[in-house]
């Protein structure tokens, strides 16, 4: 078989077999990369093993780990996946020739997603629009590297203070405590 050959057969098993993973971090993630960012890999899941083995051997990279069965008449899969990110610009670029419309818009989604920046959130303004950098930002860093707004804590305070609600846990709960604390003493 040629080469290019072979990276057709590849692509042909990926457009029917594989699927591109793009999914914002999680708030774990987040918390311990300190940043935004976007989990990234290539997946090929088929219950054949030599057949998901001579996909690796063309593409000359990834892992190959058994999936069990999740119901009984189902069968165990075999799943490729790769999640390094020079060598998915060099699969998907090598597959894009031949690949059809919904792979190839979902491809080039997956080259447009930015490496995740370092060194903080990506976010500039928090949901009521307060800024969350530069000079004017009002904020405390928690030491997860989550970034909270005081401008906010205080529309929330006075809200508790005018209406009544309680619109934070931790507001519910000192009041709680505070009625805890006068039962014990009655
Ligand atoms: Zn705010």
């Amino acid at each position: 078989m040629r080469k290019v050959d072979k990276i057709a057969w590849a692509a042909g098993l990926f457009e029917g077999e594989g699927s591109i993973v793009i999914r914002p971090y999680s708030r774990k993630q987040v918390k311990f990369f300190r940043c935004n960012g976007w989990t990234r890999m290539l997946r090929v899941a088929m219950t054949d093993e030599d057949v998901v083995k001579k996909f690796r051997d063309v593409v000359g990279v990834g892992k190959i780990h058994p999936v069990a069965r999740k119901k009984p008449h189902y069968k165990d899969q075999y799943v490729w996946v790769c999640s390094d990110w020079p060598n998915i610009k060099r699969i998907l670029n090598l597959f894009l020739p031949f690949l059809c419309a919904r792979r190839t818009a979902k491809a080039f989604e997956m080259l447009s997603k930015p490496a995740r920046k370092p060194g903080g959130i990506t976010k500039t303004h928090c949901k009521r629009g307060h800024p969350l950098r530069g000079r004017r930002a009002n904020v405390y860093i928690t030491k997860g590297g989550v970034i909270h707004c005081r401008a906010c804590q205080r529309v929330r305070q006075d809200k508790y203070k005018t209406e009544g609600r309680y619109f934070t846990t931790a507001q519910y709960f000192h009041d709680y405590y505070l009625n805890q604390k006068k039962a014990n003493a009655a």
